[in-house]
């Protein structure tokens, strides 16, 4: 159980700590492009592409944004297709919107902002990155935690506690973090604690002994060490959604996804079968799609589907249904892992015809 100790004696070797973490990150960081060539609106872009991403997925779009939107007035002036268009495939795109609209309020300031409330009145920014940006670009000492972060903090101190979620882990580990940073410069040392939560103490068989901070560690020779930092996990949801494969006269029927569906608003996707009102009992699925997102699983049967004259009707009543010409599918913006579904599927159904 923990005493607190762990985390005194940690506060002790504060000086020591922050040593060996600065000198590990100076040769083990990864060379991420927001790294080699940084500046406010690149560590920006990162950021907010980093939620929810891992580094790896992100990486090519980060290299194509910087093309197509290299600074915040490049972004400014884009429209909202060309800027959601440029994030499809990474998700959460209400990330991507708020994004256009952080560029707008940060050229309409009349003072920059450069602290982390200031940053947080932005639209996107929450705790996190708002102390992520004032650390990297504008030296505040303020500790970013993440779950990474966490998870060092929990097996440095051996902290056994339960935690009902991850916000409790954060919210508990803040004070903490806070006062073992480096106040000289505070941007590198949170890099520096991602980047072992990342490549080193890893969730699951950590690489305690190319740990640059073992000394500091009570939990690296405990047998329980991949239970810390312990948190209790929502339970696994269940979801069916039957979708429709519709190709009439080389185009695609699509669905539009209404506004009031919050960040995916606006993006296509196979239409619903349960909205063509089309009953799938009798019929077996063309293909089978599974996922997952965040505790939900969603099984995704596709039908491939006949229009009947009723369905023809029912499109054209309907004002989220959509025919896209097969020439013109590049230009819309598709939720999800639909676009890489709808290839395979005209793969699949040219190989069948
Ligand atoms: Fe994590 Fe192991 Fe390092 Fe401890 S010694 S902080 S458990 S990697």
């Amino acid at each position: 159980m923990f005493d607190g100790f762990p985390e005194m004696d940690l506060l002790v070797h504060k000086e020591n700590f922050q040593n060996r973490l600065a000198t590990w990150y100076h040769t083990a960081q990864r060379p991420l492009p927001w790294r080699t060539n940084p500046s406010l609106y690149r560590t920006v872009v990162s950021e907010l592409m980093a939620q929810q991403t891992q580094i790896k997925t992100m990486l090519p779009y980060f290299e194509r944004w910087m093309e197509r939107f290299p600074n915040f007035q490049a972004l400014a002036d884009a429209t909202e297709a060309d800027v959601l268009k440029y994030w499809e495939g990474l998700g959460y795109y209400s990330r991507a919107r708020n994004l256009h609209k952080l560029a707008k309020a940060y050229l309409a300031a009349d003072q920059k902002p450069s602290t982390r409330e200031a940053w947080q009145a932005l639209p996107g920014i929450g705790p996190y990155t708002s102390a992520a940006i004032a650390s990297i670009s504008f030296k505040k000492p303020i500790a970013v935690v993440d779950g990474n972060v966490v998870r060092i903090l929990a097996r440095l101190t051996h902290d056994t506690r339960r935690f009902k979620s991850n916000g409790e882990a954060v919210k508990t580990f803040t004070g903490l973090a806070n006062k073992i940073i480096n106040h000289e410069n505070p941007g590198n040392h949170n890099q520096a604690m991602m980047e072992l939560g990342a490549t080193v103490c890893l969730k699951h068989r950590p690489h305690c002994t190319l740990c640059p901070v073992r000394q500091f560690c009570r939990s690296c020779t405990q047998s329980e060490i991949e239970t810390i930092p312990r948190i209790e996990r929502k339970a696994t949801e269940k979801l069916e959604i039957a979708r429709a494969w519709i190709l009439h006269k080389e185009r695609i029927l699509l669905q539009r996804i209404p506004s009031y569906a919050g960040q995916l608003a606006g993006q296509y996707e196979l239409p619903k079968l349960a909205d063509l009102d089309i009953n799938s009992s009798d019929k077996k699925p063309f293909t089978i799609k599974s996922r997952s997102i965040t505790h939900r699983r969603i099984k995704e049967p596709i039908y491939m589907i006949t229009p009947s004259e009723k369905l023809l009707i029912l499109v054209k009543s309907q004002a989220t249904l959509f025919w896209i010409s097969l020439k013109k599918l590049d230009r819309v913006t598709l939720s999800g892992p639909h676009r890489r579904w709808i290839n395979e599927l005209l793969d699949k159904t040219n190989a069948e015809t």
